[in-house]
């Protein structure tokens, strides 16, 4: 590139320093963000690149493969970045053409023709029927992992066994149900996530989790709604079939909500929805491969999220109010005021939502309609964390005391102890998401400590030491055996700091 004079896109106006590599079309400079959108605008409309490309003539192919290097960090098909390419002059460019540098790199990439390269022959073989585990059986796995929940494991064992026992029959498109799209509603720390992350685990297909708040529509700053599906792509090491009946899980769904302030022209959680629409639904997605950002120089390929369980999860804060509003509302009609009042103190008020709750919460009609299974989780009171910090399969306390058995030592927590830490989790209002972090404090000294005394034997924790009362209870070894073979391991790994 002549230093002096640098090119301006004739679109957008912004110089290549800025916009990286313009593609030079007959003396004409265009970026690649403009080129892009224009693609984007000429594919919707029907248009065939590959058609183009193809009865384009020469002189347009040199003109297209002779624009000046600039800073931007895109990478051409063949890997190499922009930035690498600074300073190369027009023989240069021409003797990368020889050697293979593809000038349709830059339209290849957002158009989906280069993808198959990216990937791996998708040998996935189909779902079968005999593959899905009926409900009772996906609901008794959750038991083990997840306390509590009774109703939303009963809901989303059904959804999930629907969902895919059609997926297997291939009958999603015949059968006139919705799909079992979800939508659960539940405090922080309530283990949404974690439902849904076992779930997957369990029925081993991918998941991607997705933050509602990060998502914005297709053009603006943050993740395209697409990003998501590049997500389960990954987690479904690129087999495009694997990902077709993965889960995705966008978390904090009701941050997208319309703004109930009138007066406020902001509008992009309504637009976020919209945009979600159709994927919901079942759709034909360009998607990038290896990389989430849309903007990037990575090639495409196409998937569809027919087969796709999108489960959106949220803590809907207030909520509540709206619920109750209409519950008093209701009751109240002929009552006295105390009457219309029940409501107030109802548990789990979150179970009575209806979709003209959430309507007036801010969610949008159409996208509700594509969510048809509605359930909620319950906040866990201080029965279900301590019953978290000691039942499920690889309760957090069971993986204290298996790491301390590496050092010959075994570690006891009385009930006393348990109840402690489940009231500290629950100041943090944070739901079980708190117990694991109260816990680790507490442990700290514990697992820096033990270990360096080979004598000790048996630890007890306490209510008092977990309050910061007193000190744990410590037996030393009774046969006066010091140290074992998996204890010098542990430390010499130094696993036991
Ligand atoms: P949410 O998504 O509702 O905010 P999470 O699912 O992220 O909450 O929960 C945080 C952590 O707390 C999980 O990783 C899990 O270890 C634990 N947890 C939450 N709820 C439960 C539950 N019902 N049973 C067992 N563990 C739970």
């Amino acid at each position: 590139m002549n230093e002096t004079q640098e090119h301006y896109c004739s679109v957008c106006h912004r110089p290549e320093s800025v916009t990286g590599r313009q593609l030079n079309m007959g003396g004409m400079y265009i970026c690649m963000d403009c080129m892009q959108r224009t693609i984007d605008v000429m594919s919707s409309n029907g248009f065939n690149l590959t058609n183009m490309m193809n009865n384009m003539p020469p002189v347009m192919v040199d003109g297209l493969t002779s624009g000046t290097p600039g800073t931007g960090g895109g990478s051409d098909s063949d890997g190499k970045k922009d930035g690498q390419d600074a300073g190369k002059n027009k023989t240069e460019d021409e003797a990368e053409r020889q050697n293979g540098f593809d000038p349709f790199s830059f339209f290849k990439l957002r158009t989906g023709q280069s993808a198959g390269k990216q990937l791996k022959e998708d040998d996935e073989p189909p779902l079968e029927l005999s593959d899905v585990p009926a409900p009772h059986e996906i609901k008794r796995m959750l038991d083990e992992y997840v306390i509590g929940q009774e109703e939303a494991k009963k809901v989303m064992s059904v959804a999930v066994y629907n969902h895919y026992k059609r997926v297997a029959t291939g009958t999603m498109d015949d059968i006139k149900i919705e799909k079992s799209n979800m939508l659960m509603i539940g405090p922080t720390g309530s283990g949404k996530t974690y439902l849904v992350q076992t779930i997957a685990r369990l029925l081993k297909v991918p998941l991607a989790i997705a933050d509602a708040t990060s998502l914005t529509e297709a053009g603006y700053i943050g993740d395209d709604v697409e990003s998501v599906l590049s997500k389960l792509l990954a987690d479904a090491g690129n087999s495009v079939k694997r990902a077709e009946r993965g889960i995705v899980f966008i978390d904090e769904i009701d941050k997208i909500a319309k703004k109930q302030d009138m007066h406020s022209r902001d509008v992009s959680g309504e637009s976020v929805q919209q945009s979600l629409l159709k994927i919901l639904e079942g759709t034909t997605v360009e998607v990038p491969v290896g990389a989430t950002s849309k903007s990037a120089m990575v090639p495409l390929t196409r998937m569809n999220t027919r087969n796709i369980l999108f489960i959106c999860g949220g803590a809907f804060p207030g909520l509540e109010d709206i619920i109750r509003n209409r519950l008093n509302k209701t009751s109240g009609i002929g009552f006295t005021a105390e009457l219309r009042d029940q409501y107030d103190s109802v548990k789990n008020i979150f179970s009575r939502t209806t979709i003209e709750d959430l309507k007036q919460y801010g969610m949008i009609s159409e996208f509700l309609g594509r969510l048809p299974v509605v359930f909620s989780l319950e906040a866990l009171d201080k029965g279900a964390l301590i019953r978290i910090l000691r039942d499920p399969k690889n309760a957090i306390i069971a993986q204290y005391q298996k790491l301390l058995a590496l050092d010959g030592v075994d570690l006891e927590f009385t009930d006393e102890a348990l109840g402690a830490i489940a009231d500290l989790a629950l100041e943090k209002e944070t739901g079980a998401r708190a117990l694991r972090s109260v816990l680790e404090s507490r442990m700290m000294d514990i697992m820096y400590e033990v270990p360096k005394d080979r004598n000790i034997g048996h630890v007890t924790i306490t209510g008092d030491y977990i309050r910061g009362k007193g000190a744990p209870v410590i037996r030393m070894r009774e046969d006066g055996i010091t140290g074992t073979g998996a204890r010098e391991h542990a430390l010499s790994d130094g696993n036991a700091k």
